[in-house]
């Protein structure tokens, strides 16, 4: 047989994965996922401890979108009598492939609440279309990637080639109040295969071109100081709680930044953080000394450090002061979260590599972030996940945008990874 023959006989065996058909068809609806996605932000799915009534109605939005493109979907709700509904809908989307192993993206529904609203320059929850970027609250957080993501499965199966793997969305709710609700849930309810490929577009680079896969160590401590209150103009009748914790701050400060100075250059800034943050009041009026005096510390730990460690030179720091001020101090770890980093051999990293090599044209860079997305929930399963995503990062802030070219660079970049 000739040579023609053969590779004749290989296209018509194995087509070509159609990549750039996909793209083709995502460039004709580019309208119609702005459009959905401006809908979708019209409505606010805010967690119940933020005042909000949870995802249920965003959901639903979604799911007549599905329905519409005629994608079937399933639910995995987690109950929670916090919200009338009682649930926090977790959607599910799947579009078999020839293996049942599957490629999931992972966004969540759940949004931040507006913050202050007078920066912002329209109503957060009536996005504006301008000037090529969608402006409102939860277009980024996580708007962009629902849509990109939905529209490429979508183009995937309008494509009509079987794709290699099984590829999956999973629209996850309490992403940003703790994912006991969300994607916890579904981990827990066993929704994911060990040897699937996971996804996370929640953290951003400008040009899309890092994958995230390792988050540092999360440590928040609250500290309390106990000393005794009287009046300002006989401090020596008392302890003053305040000063003690005031000077308390700065040696944790000092200490933590001497003892763990390790770099890591993957992560911006390369360094771990040790931020001195939240302070409860002590006393109304000026003229008292205060004989409470409560402040947080948020500490954001690389990697080969453990949170024990640093919580152990508090505790040294703590003490010191005890002797010093003759107070008492109490430390409480408010939040503690440590995950392993994604190895870089891992499928899940070949594969995002690729993709963005074949949208983007560029090399990928693999960096390291502060914390925490659905990423570390996976990561601490046992599930190797990688974060990444197009956009200037403007989640939490006012008037938080996407640019409408990033959002049709995820699609086709999502379109590429379902296709392999
Ligand atoms: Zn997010």
């Amino acid at each position: 047989m000739s040579i023609a023959w053969k590779i004749l006989i290989a296209i018509l065996l194995y087509p070509p994965m159609r990549s750039s058909e996909v793209a083709e068809i995502l460039e004709k609806c580019e309208s119609k996922m702005v459009d959905s996605l401006v809908a979708m932000c019209r409505i606010p799915a805010l967690d119940p401890s933020s005042g909000g009534d949870g995802e249920l109605e965003k959901v639903e939005f979604l799911e007549g979108l599905l329905a519409e493109l005629g994608m079937p979907f399933e639910r995995m709700d987690a109950p929670d009598d916090r919200v009338p509904s009682g649930i926090r809908p977790n959607l599910l989307v799947r579009l078999p492939g020839k293996v049942k192993k599957t490629v999931w993206i992972v966004s969540h529904t759940d949004i931040v609440p507006a913050g202050d609203r007078s920066g912002w320059k329209h109503d957060p929850f009536d996005p504006v279309v301008e000037g090529g970027k969608v402006t409102g609250r939860g277009v980024e957080d996580n708007g962009q990637s629902v849509i990109a993501s939905l529209f490429a499965l979508w183009a995937v199966k309008e494509a009509a080639t079987e794709p290699e793997l099984t590829c999956g969305l999973a629209l996850v709710a309490d992403e940003e109040t703790g994912s006991d609700y969300g994607i916890s849930y579904l981990i827990r309810e066993g929704a994911f295969e060990r040897d699937d490929v996971i996804v996370v577009p929640d953290r951003f680079s400008a040009d899309g071109s890092e994958i995230e896969v390792a988050e540092k160590n999360i440590l928040w401590i609250r500290v309390g100081v106990e000393g005794r209150q009287a009046h300002a103009s006989t401090p020596e009748r008392g302890i003053n709680a305040h000063r003690a914790g005031a000077n308390l701050i700065t040696w944790i400060d000092d200490r933590l930044h001497k003892v763990f100075d390790k770099e890591d250059p993957r992560f911006k800034p390369a360094s771990s953080t040790f931020e001195p943050t939240k302070k409860e009041a002590n006393v109304p009026n000026v003229n008292t000394v205060p004989g409470k005096d409560v402040f947080y510390v948020d500490c954001r730990i690389l990697p080969p450090y453990p949170t024990e460690d640093v919580f152990k030179e508090v505790e040294t720091l703590a003490r010191k002061a005890e002797q010093q001020y003759s107070v008492r101090v109490s430390l409480e770890k408010v939040q503690e979260e440590s995950s392993p980093e994604t190895s870089e051999d891992s499928e899940v990293v070949l594969r995002m590599r690729k993709a963005l090599r074949d949208v983007l044209g560029v090399e990928p860079k693999i960096v390291g972030v502060g914390g925490g997305t659905c990423a570390g929930h996976f990561r601490k399963a046992g599930f190797p996940a990688v974060v990444c995503g197009t956009g200037d990062e403007t989640a939490h802030n006012v008037n938080e945008y996407v640019i409408v070219d990033n959002l049709m660079k995820d699609a086709r970049i999502y379109g590429a990874l379902f296709l392999g």
